[in-house]
C-alpha cells in the first residue's frame, strides 16, 4: 500500500469486531502487505491459547501486574472482556511513530470508545468495525476453533450482540466474507489510503517548503 511522498505516520487505526469476525486474520494480512503498519501488542490477563506466544500475540500478565500498569497510567485504554482484562500500552503508539509506522489496535468496543474520547495529537484515530457474514457464521466459527469452552463461547456471543449495537461510534464498517479475507483486507487498505491522503492543517502549512517552493518562485 503506497503512501504519498508527503505522508507522515500519525494514524492510530482502531479495528473492532465481534470475537470470531476474523479480525485477527484480516489484520495479520494487512500488516504483511504493508510494512508501514505496526500492530500493537496488548497486555492481557487471559491465559495463552495453544500457539500463542508471549510478547508476540499478547503480553500475558497476572492480574496484579495489570493493576500495576493501571496505577502507573501506562495504558491508553483498558477494559474487561469475558472475565479477563485487556489493555493497550501508550508506549506502543510511541514505538510505532518512532519506527515511522501507523499503529493498528485490535481492541474491543469499550476500549475503542475510550480512545474516541481522547485527543491523541499529534496522532489521529480512525475507527473501523469488522462484521461477520452473519450471526450463524459467527457461532459456527467460535465453536469450530475450540479455543473456548461452551460457556465462554456463549459469553462471547452475548457480548457480540451488544458490541454490534456500538457500530454507530465507528467511522467505517467492513464485512469479512466467508473464505474471502482478501476482500476485507482490500477494503481496509482503501480506507487507510484515503485517510493518509486527508488534507490537514499541518499539510497546508508545510506544502510549499515540502515542494521546494519559495518566495522567488
Ligand atoms: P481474545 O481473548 O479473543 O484474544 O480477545 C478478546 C477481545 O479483546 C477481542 O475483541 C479483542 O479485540 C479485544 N482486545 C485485545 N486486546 C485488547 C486491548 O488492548 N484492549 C481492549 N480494550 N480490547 C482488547
Amino acid at each position: 500500500m503506497a503512501k504519498t511522498p508527503l505522508y507522515k505516520p500519525d494514524l492510530v487505526i482502531v479495528i473492532s469486531g465481534p470475537s470470531g469476525s476474523g479480525k485477527s486474520t484480516v489484520i495479520d494480512a494487512l500488516c504483511k502487505a504493508d510494512e508501514t503498519l505496526r500492530e500493537s501488542v496488548s497486555v492481557t490477563t487471559r491465559k495463552p491459547r495453544r500457539n500463542e506466544v508471549d510478547g508476540v500475540d499478547y503480553h500475558f500478565r497476572s492480574k496484579s501486574e495489570f493493576e500495576r500498569h493501571i496505577a502507573q497510567g501506562s495504558f491508553l485504554e483498558w477494559a474487561e472482556y469475558g472475565g479477563n482484562f485487556y489493555g493497550t500500552l501508550k508506549s506502543e503508539i510511541v514505538a510505532a511513530r518512532e519506527a515511522g509506522k501507523d499503529t493498528i489496535l485490535e481492541i474491543e468496543v469499550q476500549g475503542a470508545l475510550q480512545i474516541r474520547a481522547q485527543d491523541l495529537s499529534p496522532a489521529r484515530s480512525l475507527f473501523i468495525f469488522i462484521i461477520p457474514p452473519s450471526f450463524a457464521v459467527l457461532k459456527k466459527r467460535l465453536r469450530r476453533r475450540k479455543t473456548e469452552t461452551e460457556s465462554e463461547v456463549n459469553k462471547r456471543l452475548a457480548i457480540a450482540k451488544s458490541e454490534i449495537l456500538e457500530i454507530k461510534h465507528y467511522d467505517y464498517w467492513v464485512r469479512n466474507p466467508q473464505n474471502a479475507v482478501q476482500e476485507a483486507v482490500e477494503q481496509i487498505q482503501t480506507i487507510i489510503a484515503a485517510e493518509r491522503s486527508r488534507i490537514d492543517a499541518e499539510l497546508i502549512e508545510t506544502i510549499n517548503p515540502l515542494l521546494g517552493i519559495d518566495k522567488t518562485d
